[in-house]
């Protein structure tokens, strides 16, 4: 579950993309104090099984800027990982 980065709530809503150099991003707003954040997690923040899941996807071809986008993680961190394996 994601959360807030200002205030921690889980109520937020969808708002639209924001574009990267090579991506675009979901972006969600806070309700309760108006933060707009983004639902990427970086490298450090991936779970076990995000990771796996980079890996095995990776190995049935798939494009890393999907495999970024289907999993809500950064394109560097799905970068980082295949290069570590
Ligand atoms: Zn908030």
């Amino acid at each position: 579950m994601k959360r807030c980065t200002r205030c921690g709530s889980t109520n937020y809503v969808k708002a639209g993309f924001r574009k990267t150099k090579n991506d675009e991003v979901q972006k969600y707003k806070c309700k309760e104090c108006n933060r707009e954040f983004t639902g990427v997690e970086k490298f450090h923040q991936l779970s076990e099984e995000k990771k796996e899941l980079i890996f095995k996807m990776y190995k049935e071809k798939g494009e890393q800027r999907k495999i970024a986008r289907i999993l809500g993680v950064h394109l560097r961190a799905v970068q980082h990982h295949l290069k570590k394996n």
